[in-house]
């Protein structure tokens, strides 16, 4: 029941403007929701399209796709694939633990990822390339080149030759640009252009209870949903760039079968990589198939074995760590909250400064309401990482259920101020301002939360506030 038709109803944007500090884009918002009621029927997914789109500069036409020379219909110029990418990526890595904090395997990671971008159809792209913490296996390219792979992925590869392996079919999904051609399709569009706000608003589904209770952005949210062509079309580019690269194409096909036998032993761990990258044995054939008639003169190129061992010690000597955290994430989902908690303890003893694993065991405690552990473990995450902006979200919630409202107030400003935009984070904000008794700011805070997003329980709480307190008029 709460939507535009209703703001429009409620006389809304006359109490509204009365908030002098809160009224510079009032007037752009208006025409926005009087477009959406004037053309009547339009979908969500269009208004989010068009408004976004609009504000872009949005360049509808033609363009020559980089990798296969054609003319195709592109909706999205470059520029829009770097600002996506620019807006979105800061999220999905926070998502997943942030960037690891061995500075010298991920410029590792950067170099050797930018050692083959250099070589490919978009050399001028801002690839940069990054390990992050999570655990659970899988690598992903926002449109702009921002590149990651996860710990999970990072331990199980076994040369530099499977790493440029994995980073070439990132660079290819960047450079055939399959997110921009994917964008005309209602799911990601829903996500990209609408932003943290579309996703606040509608939590994807399958997250488990303590996602959305805590309103957190889910794992894959950001993610592209890659068809099986675009598969096959960035393995192709991916080898071809490897091997432009000095690589031993062999690395493909030992990537390809590292991912296969993990899916028969470890589908868990793995399921988000193969919803995002659809996996088959085909792409494994065709890959064998391809090393040995197209790059048969490059059987002898390196692998680089050494080097990736050299640069991944540390990381291999956390594998035990890292199975205990996929498993314990296993069990989390089965909502099996104290096999979780074994698992993460397990964890924890044998690295008790992980971020990731202390922000885990922290969500833990959280999800079965034991707020003072849970306040331990996340007040120890925010000393080993505090660059990092999740656990500032996990200790301002964690506060505001201990009634530390202050407190609470100064977390969800410092996530704020590390990854700015998250409309969470703003309602929270206002949510520990009012129970301060700070009115005014609190009003301020939902006002501004309801103006990206208008349907969910915290929306109506917003509104409801706003009319109690007479900033909107019934
Ligand atoms: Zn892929």
């Amino acid at each position: 029941m709460f939507n535009i038709d209703l703001w429009m109803q409620t006389g809304w944007f006359n109490k509204c403007v009365a908030l002098t500090s809160i009224s510079n884009n009032e007037k752009d918002m208006k025409n926005k929701l009087m477009d959406t009621t004037t053309t009547y029927g339009i979908t969500r997914r269009k208004f989010l399209w068009v408004t976004s789109a609009s504000t872009a500069g949005f360049l509808l036409g033609c363009a020559t796709n980089p990798v296969t020379g054609k003319s195709q219909l592109m909706l999205v110029s470059e520029d829009q694939e770097i600002e996506i990418d620019r807006q979105h990526s800061p999220y999905q890595f926070s998502t997943d633990y942030g960037s690891i904090q061995d500075k010298s395997l991920n410029n590792y990671i950067d170099q050797t990822g930018k050692k083959i971008s250099g070589l490919t159809h978009r050399p001028h792209m801002p690839f940069s390339f990054r390990g992050v913490n999570a655990a659970y296996v899988n690598a992903y390219a926002f449109p702009g080149g921002s590149i990651a792979a996860t710990r999970g992925i990072l331990v199980e590869l076994k040369n530099e030759a499977e790493l440029a392996a994995l980073l070439g079919h990132e660079i290819g999904h960047v450079n055939a640009r399959h997110t921009a051609a994917q964008m005309s399709k209602s799911s990601l569009t829903n996500t990209l252009i609408g932003g943290i706000a579309a996703i606040a608003g509608t939590q994807s589904a399958g997250l488990g209870s303590l996602t959305s209770q805590l309103g957190m952005l889910g794992a894959g949210a950001f993610l592209a949903h890659y068809s099986r062509d675009n598969e096959r079309q960035a393995d192709a580019l991916g080898l071809e760039y490897m091997v432009k690269a000095g690589y031993n194409p062999n690395g493909f096909v030992g990537l390809m079968n590292m991912l296969r036998s993990m899916s028969k032993h470890e589908p868990s761990a793995i399921e988000l990589m193969f919803s995002t990258h659809p996996m088959s044995d085909e792409r494994y054939n065709t890959a064998v198939h391809t090393v040995q008639t197209k790059y048969r003169h490059a059987q002898n190129y390196p692998f680089y074995r050494e080097r990736y061992m050299d640069h991944t010690v540390k990381l291999r000597a956390m594998k035990g760590v890292i199975e205990d955290m996929q498993k314990g994430e296993r069990v989390m989902a089965q909502k099996k909250y104290d096999e979780a908690e074994t698992y993460y303890n397990k964890a924890l003893k044998q690295a008790p400064d992980d971020y990731a694993g202390l922000v885990m065991m922290a969500k833990c405690q959280i999800v079965r309401e034991k707020y003072s552990e849970a306040g331990w473990f996340v007040e120890k995450a925010k000393k080993v990482y505090p660059q990092e902006a999740q656990a500032y979200y996990l200790s301002g919630f964690v506060n505001m259920n201990q009634k530390k409202y202050d407190s609470a107030h100064e977390d969800f400003k410092t996530y704020e101020k590390i990854l700015p935009g998250n409309p969470n984070i703003t309602f929270y904000q206002g949510l520990s301002l009012e129970k301060m008794n700070r009115v005014s700011e609190s009003a301020d805070k939902y006002y501004r939360y309801l103006k990206v997003v208008n349907q969910g329980e915290k929306a109506k709480y917003a509104y409801q506030r706003l009319v109690e307190w007479g900033y909107v008029k019934r």
